[in-house]
């Protein structure tokens, strides 16, 4: 009898949920402090850092030598930025930090990786973009949400933008060893940024039940995330702490989805945008998903109407007036991403996805 081998996934080491669990970090933290000398390196996304209105900075629980470094995620991740955090880091401190905590969006959660794989494993991020190529266990890492939807707090990459593509860093040592998910961190995201990144959430449901790696381990946490998100982007009257709870549930399960499936066509034309325009992922997947139809036809109407349910807006045109070599370099940057459409479609995915296909599908956004 033959078989084929199961993917033996890499699960985060431990999490808390609940409202006002932030409060554990400092007794969580504590337990791995292992060298007094050493640092515990916060890296806070800079809207928190003079916003009185969400005060996060206040309750991070520093002793010693920690230190909060703010970054900034106007734009989403990028190589160089990681390696000078890095070398930032490693100017400042001759002991190797105790830890690295990301506290913010899949940004920020994302540079949080990247920079704990990066101050063990030398040579500059952009040589890690890939998969398993990663040498060394990174240094332990938090994650520490506040923003809901990407899954970056359960997923083995970090999805950085690099000189010559955007790719992950994909590897066992990637996934976090620590979630804190306490849903009071989420509260007060702007209306559209919530809506963008839940929306991620929604499509890696969608891509994942409708796509044909779908198996019952990924099914029975797409079903549920997808149901979280419409209970609280369609079927409540108004935003509460129930929905924020709801949506950070849904983020987890959504990643724990796609961790043992695949996602599909919104992703691989959402990634062509952000290559091309620097077109931020939530949003970048929600002016891709609008036109997909053909692909998912019910969800992609479920999606309009939790557009409007929520009142929010989905850009358009912003492919309008770009050049031939323009639409190329999104053409190329979606077509390299060979699982997702092999995912979306079947082994056969290239007798419909062509150049001109994809063409027409971008001079529609
Ligand atoms: P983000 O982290 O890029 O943040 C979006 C904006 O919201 C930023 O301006 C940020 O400052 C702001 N923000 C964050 N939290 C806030 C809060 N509580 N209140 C007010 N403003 C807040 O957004 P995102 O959608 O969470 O993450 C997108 C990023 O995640 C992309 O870089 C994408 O590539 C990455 N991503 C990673 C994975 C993964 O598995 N690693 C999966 C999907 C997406
Ligand atoms: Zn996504």
């Amino acid at each position: 009898m033959t078989s084929v081998d199961s993917r033996n996934l890499q699960v985060t080491g431990k999490l808390v949920f609940g409202r006002g669990c932030f409060n554990q970090l400092d007794e969580i933290l504590g337990k791995k402090r292992l060298n007094d000398e050493a640092p515990f390196i916060f890296l806070v996304d800079d809207v928190f850092e003079s916003n009185p209105s969400r005060d996060i900075v206040s309750l991070i629980p520093l002793r010693g030598p920690d230190r909060i470094i703010f970054v900034n995620v106007d734009d989403e991740p990028k190589t160089s930025y990681v390696d000078e955090l890095t070398e930032t880091i490693q100017r400042e401190f001759s002991e190797l930090p105790n830890g690295v905590i990301g506290i913010g969006g899949g940004s920020t959660m994302d540079l949080a990786k990247a920079v704990a794989l990066m101050l063990t494993n030398p040579g500059g991020s952009a040589k890690y973009q890939g998969w398993d190529l990663i040498k060394n266990p990174a240094v332990y890492h938090v994650a520490v949400p506040t923003l809901s939807g990407t899954g970056a707090e359960v997923s083995r990459t970090t999805v950085l933008t690099g000189p010559e593509r955007k790719l992950g860093l994909n590897s066992d040592y990637t996934v976090f060893d620590q979630m804190v998910l306490d849903p009071e961190l989420i509260k007060g995201a702007p209306k559209n940024q919530r809506f963008y990144t839940g929306m991620d959430c929604y499509i890696h449901c969608v891509e994942s039940l409708e796509g044909t790696y779908l198996n019952a381990f990924s099914r029975a946490f797409a079903e549920k995330a997808k149901q979280l998100c419409r209970e609280v982007f369609l079927e409540k009257e108004s935003w509460d702490d129930d929905s924020d709870e709801k949506l950070m549930m849904a983020s987890y399960m959504g990643g724990m989805s796609i961790a043992y499936s695949q996602v599909g066509v919104a992703h691989a034309l959402s990634y062509g945008l952000s290559y091309l325009l620097g077109t931020h992922h939530g949003v970048g997947n929600c002016i891709a998903f609008d036109q997909l139809d053909e692909f998912y036809p019910e969800s992609v109407a479920e999606f309009r109407q939790m557009v409007e349910v929520q009142g929010v807006d989905i850009p358009g045109g912003i492919c309008a007036g770009l050049s031939v070599e323009q639409f190329d370099t999104m053409i190329d940057v979606a077509l390299f991403l060979e699982p997702l459409w092999e995912n979306a479609l079947g082994s056969n995915w290239r007798e419909t996805i062509t150049r001109e296909k994809l063409r027409s599908l971008y001079e529609r956004m």
